[in-house]
């Protein structure tokens, strides 16, 4: 198959830039359009320049609309609203799409799922390799080690622009915690403790959230039992292990079926 174009839309952002460096650095994989919004101060640079990889002749674009039509897929690492608008436009130019845009309500994924009855989207809280190869490890984990012996709690620490809490991530391993101990999340967890709690009930799956600085990304699944804590640690280092795990994804989905994929799918876990 010859080399998959992509689009990046919110190409200045932290994640739109390494994404930018990341299509650069892999095989079968070329950048066709770079999108911002119309009031970035951003629009008519660069992209490669912005993302500091030198001059590579994408101008940063405002219209969304003539980037699709030009692409076979969309790397989407914007805000939920921005997103739900993505996909639509995707889902007609019947383009892969991925997305990383983490903070998305129960409203903008039931839009998101109905785009993927057109197009194929891979979404996922983390795009990365380690995180989804944790995220079995908690399953099985939390199936072994019951809710009367075991309580869960899912710490989480980002920089200190994030805007969501808990994290894309967090909730990513809660909802695997969820499914080895076979109850739905929702039903389950703990997002806030704040004044006199009572005790902690027993089967329910905590979060706790810590912000600022630099950090790009900490994530500790805890289970704690009577004398005894096993903790399954992540460290992200680097935004590149989230651009190249997109990038996979998006030449993964090239040519697919539509319908919505996790990164779980894309790295066969
Ligand atoms: P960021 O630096 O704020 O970047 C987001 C970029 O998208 C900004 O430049 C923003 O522009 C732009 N944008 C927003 N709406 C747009 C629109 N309608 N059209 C074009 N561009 C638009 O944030 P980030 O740190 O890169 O993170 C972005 C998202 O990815 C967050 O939800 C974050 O949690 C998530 N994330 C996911 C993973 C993963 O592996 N799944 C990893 C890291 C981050 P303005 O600044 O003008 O709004």
């Amino acid at each position: 198959m010859s080399e998959m174009g992509l689009v990046v839309v919110g190409a200045a952002g932290r994640m739109g830039q390494a994404l930018i460096r990341a299509i650069s650095a892999i095989d079968g994989a070329r950048l066709v359009a770079a999108v911002e919004r119309p009031d970035s101060p951003r629009i008519g640079q660069d992209a490669g320049e912005l993302a500091g990889i030198g001059k590579n002749g994408i101008v940063i674009a405002d219209d969304p609309l003539p980037a699709f039509a030009k692409a076979d897929g969309v790397l989407d690492f914007t805000s939920p609203a921005s997103t739900v608008e993505f996909a639509g436009y995707a889902a007609q130019a019947r383009i892969a799409h991925v997305i990383g845009t983490t903070g998305c309500g129960a409203e903008d994924d039931e839009r998101i799922a109905a785009a993927a009855r057109h197009a194929p989207i891979v979404k996922s809280g983390n795009m990365s390799l380690g995180v989804n190869l944790l995220a079995v490890l908690v399953e099985q984990a939390a199936k072994a080690l019951g809710p009367d012996d075991f309580d869960i709690e899912v710490l989480e620490m980002h920089h200190r622009h994030k805007v969501d809490a808990p994290s894309g991530t967090a909730l990513l391993l809660g909802q695997a915690a969820a499914i080895g101990r076979e109850v739905a999340l929702a039903d389950h967890s703990v997002r806030v403790r704040d004044g006199h709690t009572g005790a902690r009930a027993a089967g329910t799956i905590g979060f706790a959230t810590l912000r600022g600085g630099s950090v790009v990304g900490d994530h500790s699944v805890i289970l704690a039992g009577s004398g005894e804590r096993i903790t399954l640690s992540h460290v992200a280092e680097d935004r590149s292990i989230f651009a190249r795990g997109a990038v996979k994804a998006a030449l993964w989905a090239h040519g697919r079926k539509p319908g919505l994929y996790s990164m779980r799918d894309v790295l066969g876990l």
